[in-house]
């Protein structure tokens, strides 16, 4: 059964506002029926997107069921516990190991161990290379990045694989091939290494994991009883345990030693420094030789996406530095090596045609080059970058906000446009912002609608004073911010209801104004009728029996006169 990727979204929690798209450095996300999800082939599990979330709908897939299951299996199940544990927890490491152990692993590994092989191994390949570009292996979201997305220095990886897949190597070496390891450290992406080197690694869970767990298994970290066994296995870390640290790598790597002293060494960490370090270099033309430790989470591994601490990176620094030992010679080979080749796999990028590109930007309204606004509403930096994922299907119009506020604004001008009553907004300086045609047929002589309609803002900006005679309620309105409701407003021989009410505190006001003149006398109309109706009767009573049933046939024609006169009224409201 296929995996599910270590990160996707709970498409009922998301709220759509494009920020995963926006944060997301790959692109690897797909706007689909108002919800985001992750494109699983051109994601490279960074997680940042777990992190920016708004809404938590961006979740990292939960392996605690899949390690719980490993223990059914009888064998033993070791923990590579990544170096950045003493950053984040506030316990002696016998109380961690006493956690871990009662939460069912056999023993508790550090990853360190297998970061001290990669560096043995690495200032061994640069001590025997001429020349050249070297990019660390050590961070799964950078090997990702480059094979899919800088494919041209795939070929600079170093050949060696993650220290917490040499770690696995080593454990199984040292402690029995027949165990099973479970990493468990601040990152994502080694859910993906576990993945793919099942043999090696059974599983990776999260710090925030390991959290949830202990959690549910209600256990006391701080008070927990630890005994002589809680040791670090085979052996304690050394160095190693600097690697979660930007620049750390490179500090183990000269302890181990560069013979001549002629390698160069740069840490970069996030995969925007990535990008600017990449920049404008050729890694075939490199005269000298440059090792490059490159980090996905700025910073290092200390700002893993799943390494939840209220703790100051300082601190979380200063820790890791104060729990490493250092070893006075650093053996010169490494105990073991597992070997890996970065191979380059671009992900496509389509070319669309001008008539393509051109098509999509209609399809958002865009028809000039002064429509394309670039503010990045939709998730994506440009409008042609959205036009591409539109066209290529990651995208939906909908995304576009200048667009969907253009057809908001149609709609409700259609809807203005349409209403039976008269509609008028109106700003702070009493000007006219928006009229619709009923308010221009009911309050403007014959000479004003042809002074307005030559206008090409119509009445937008015309003062209100010199359109209507109840503009005083407007400054009221605008003043006091409280609604105005005046029935039966007399101008003329016509009655008007009119309702104002706040749109914006003190700034802006709208009407609704209905012509009643017609529906009053419809009013006036059924009283008389009522009252015709008591009259009769009241001589139907004074008749008494013989005139009864004639008049009782007048008392019904008269109600329906009376219901004709309330249809009417009624088809009248709807004009
Ligand atoms: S960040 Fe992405 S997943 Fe989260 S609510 Fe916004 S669009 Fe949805
Ligand atoms: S995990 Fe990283 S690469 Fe994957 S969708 Fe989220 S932000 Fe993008
Ligand atoms: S105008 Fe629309 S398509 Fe262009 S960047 Fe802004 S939201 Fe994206």
């Amino acid at each position: 059964m296929e995996k599910q990727n270590p990160v996707y979204t709970l498409k009922n929690e998301c709220n759509d506002c494009y920020k995963c798209i926006r944060e997301c450095h790959v692109k690897s996300i797909r706007m689909q029926g108002g919800s985001a999800s992750v494109i699983n082939e051109k994601c490279i599990a960074c997680g940042h997107c777990v992190t920016i979330c708004p809404a938590g709908a961006k979740r990292v897939r939960n392996d605690i069921d899949v390690v719980k299951t490993l223990f059914l299996t009888g064998k033993r199940v070791f923990v590579s516990l990544a170096p950045s544990w003493a950053g984040v927890y506030n316990i002696t490491k016998e109380k961690m190991i006493a956690v871990l152990k009662n939460l069912g692993f056999a023993g508790v590994s550090e990853t360190a161990l297998g970061a001290q092989e990669v560096s043995i191994q690495t200032a061994k390949m640069l001590n025997s290379a001429e020349k050249g570009l070297f990019i660390s292996s050590a961070c799964p979201v950078v090997d990702d990045y480059i094979r899919l997305y800088k494919p041209d220095f795939a070929k600079c990886i170093t050949p060696i694989a993650s220290p917490a897949l040499t770690h696995c190597k080593l454990m199984k070496k040292m402690l029995g091939e027949d165990i099973k390891v479970v990493f468990i450290g601040p990152c994502i992406a080694k859910k993906n290494e576990a993945d793919a080197h099942p043999d090696l690694m059974s599983a990776a869970l999260t710090f925030d994991e390991l959290n949830y767990w202990i959690k549910e298994e209600f256990i006391d970290i701080k008070n927990i009883p630890f005994n002589g066994n809680c040791k670090f296995e085979p052996e304690n870390s050394y160095e190693g345990a600097l690697y979660p640290l930007e620049g750390g790598m490179n500090e183990t790597i000269k302890q181990v030693g560069i013979d001549k002293d002629d390698v160069t060494f740069i840490a970069v960490s996030s995969l925007d420094s990535i990008d600017k370090s990449l920049q404008n270099i050729n890694p075939d033309k490199i005269e000298n030789k440059i090792f490059v430790e490159a980090l996905g989470c700025s910073g290092g591994c200390i700002n893993g996406p799943c390494l939840s601490s209220e703790k100051s990176r300082i601190l979380i620094t200063s820790d890791i530095y104060a729990n490493t030992q250092y070893r006075e010679n650093v053996p010169k080979e490494p105990r073991v090596v597992v070997e890996k080749e970065y191979l380059p796999m671009p992900v496509e990028k389509i070319e669309y045609s001008i008539e393509q590109i051109t098509k999509a930007l209609r399809k958002i309204s865009k028809h000039s080059e002064e429509d394309e606004l670039n503010c990045s509403g939709c998730g994506y930096a440009s409008c042609r970058e959205f036009v591409n994922a539109l066209i290529s299907g990651d995208a939906e119009p909908a995304q576009c906000v200048s667009y969907m506020r253009k057809i908001a604004v149609r709609k409700a001008a259609a809807m203005l446009r349409c209403m039976p009553s008269a509609v008028v907004i109106v700003d702070s300086n009493m000007e006219i912002v928006e009229a619709n045609d009923s308010f221009e047929h009911m309050f403007l002589s014959e000479e004003m609608y042809e002074i307005f309609a030559s206008r090409q803002d119509g009445l937008t900006g015309a003062s209100i004073d010199r359109i209507v005679p109840f503009s005083e309620l407007f400054k009221s309105a605008l003043e006091t911010g409280k609604d105005i409701h005046q029935e039966h407003y007399a101008i003329d021989d016509k009655l008007y209801d009119i309702s104002i009410f706040t749109i914006e505190d003190n700034e802006l006001v709208g009407a609704v104004i209905s012509d009643v003149t017609k529906s009053e006398m419809d009013r006036s109309k059924i009283a008389q009728k009522a009252r015709e109706v008591i009259t009769k009767n009241i001589a139907t009573v004074q008749e008494i029996a013989s005139l009864l049933g004639e008049h009782m046939v007048e008392t019904e024609l008269l109600l329906n006169s009376i219901a004709e006169g309330y249809e009417g009224a009624n088809k009248g409201d709807m004009k």
